[in-house]
């Protein structure tokens, strides 16, 4: 092939974009009921389908999605939220680490939560993360726990050192509690406190692993009980963050560079720490964008951007992920959903206006969230599929929208067909056999 033929991808990622019919607007959709002229403008000359990203009518959670969609199969290779989560603070993750995902959290006598967020703490969180990384030491010196913030009252911890293993329970009682007794498990529920971890199998590792998360969970609840921080909360009248909630403990996985196995450099424009990190696990270039923040303040325009300047610097494939609408769907807010649609059709067109000719734009949500369930549902999503240089024949729809999308010549796509398709309309296809 022509290296001069060769194009470059931006694959548009608007996070639980695709909804169900809302009765209340007509039957309309939220992308229906929005004004997103450059998505519809894609929708007619580009080409259009209808995706399940995991698997057919299977729902998925943003992680396992997002790795389908590059090509990754996450029913063989996810090792829990756990890891994402830390290596999208930065950490270069080793191979052994154990990864725990955590949440600031307000507790009072016997380990009872009173605030699962602590107030929605934002302020102070650096001073308190030194100050449980200073003081935490743990029993077992060969064993180190790194404490790091990630947004707001969101945290992660990671143990590196011989003698571990994820296969521990979780602390926080929403989660995936191991109590043997069912009749104790409601109890837990009613009245929510702090559970012991618990070794999820009878290796010494997971013994070990347990014992060392409990203590290092108790080190820093009195460290963070007595801080200056808690107490100006307290006399603020705002709950205490005075300990850390942990769940969702995975093993570092060892996925394929993306680079390796695409040929592409790629990066990830990401504000939300669950893209990046997996951006960063697949050895993905990962910025740090100014101003994205994973919610609905987000800085959309400066994504967009650092995406072509991205470009500008030979990146030949780049992830760009919206979280702000998945957000706005979980809480039910269908107006605010219209709002931040329309903002992200104002981040595409500044994208369409500034990339160079040879590059093609992909627009899809990674899974459909439904603003009435509050959820995510397995109802298939829309994507299309641009060029700049109109060498993708368009399909002619009239607007961009979940029932438009079944008129369109892509018909139906799965997460796994992705990579094949763009790298198809970027001339970068190897032909299988003679
Ligand atoms: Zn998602």
């Amino acid at each position: 092939m022509d290296p001069s033929h060769l194009k470059t991808c931006v694959l548009v990622v608007l996070d639980g974009m695709a909804d169900l019919e809302i009765p209340a607007m007509d039957g309309k959709t939220p992308v229906e009921a929005a004004r997103t002229p450059i998505l519809d403008l894609f929708a007619k000359e580009g080409k259009v389908g209808y995706m399940h990203s995991i698997g057919y009518w299977k729902v998925g959670g943003s992680d396992t999605s997002h790795m389908a969609l590059l090509g990754y199969d996450p029913w063989s290779i996810y090792t829990g939220r756990g890891p994402i989560e830390v290596a999208g603070t930065g950490v270069n993750l080793q191979e052994g680490d154990v990864s725990i995902r955590c949440n600031y959290c307000t507790v009072g006598d016997g380990m009872h939560i009173l605030d699962r967020t602590a107030g929605y703490v934002r302020d102070g969180i650096e001073e308190l993360a030194n100050a449980i990384n200073d003081g935490v030491h743990l029993s077992d010196p060969s064993v180190k726990a790194e404490f790091r913030n990630s947004q707001d009252y969101r945290c992660v911890v990671y143990f590196r050192g011989p003698g571990i293993s994820a296969s521990i329970s979780d602390m926080d009682p929403s989660y995936d509690i191991i109590i043997d007794a069912p009749m104790e498990r409601d109890k837990v529920k009613e009245n929510p406190r702090i559970i012991d971890c618990k070794p999820r199998d009878n290796s010494k590792e997971a013994i070990h692993m347990a014992e060392l998360l409990n203590e290092w969970v108790e080190k820093s609840h009195d460290i963070l009980k007595k801080h200056p921080v808690n107490k100006r909360r307290e006399e603020q009248g705002k709950p205490p963050a005075n300990c850390i909630m942990p769940r969702g403990a995975g093993e570092t996985p060892m996925y394929e560079p993306f680079h390796e196995k695409w040929h592409l450099k790629g990066a990830c424009v990401a504000g939300t720490g669950l893209i990046k990190g997996l951006g960063n696990l697949m050895g993905m270039r990962t910025p740090d964008v100014p101003g994205a923040t994973g919610y609905v303040d987000s800085d959309l325009l400066s994504k967009a951007r650092v995406t072509v300047e991205l470009l500008e610097e030979g990146m030949e494939f780049i992830l760009v992920h919206v979280e702000s609408i998945d957000e706005v769907s979980h809480d039910g807010n269908v107006k605010l959903k219209i709002e931040m649609l329309e903002k992200g059709d104002e981040m595409l067109e500044y994208i369409a206006e500034h990339v160079p000719d040879n590059t093609i734009i992909c627009v899809l949500s990674d899974h459909t969230t439904s603003c009435e369930k509050g959820d995510h549902t397995a109802d298939p999503s829309p994507l299309v599929i641009w060029s700049k240089d109109s060498s993708i024949q368009g399909d002619g729809l009239q607007k961009f929208s979940e029932h438009h999308a079944y008129k369109g010549s892509l018909k139906h796509v799965e997460g796994k067909d992705l990579m094949p398709i763009l790298l198809n309309f970027m001339n970068r296809h190897e032909q299988f056999g003679a």
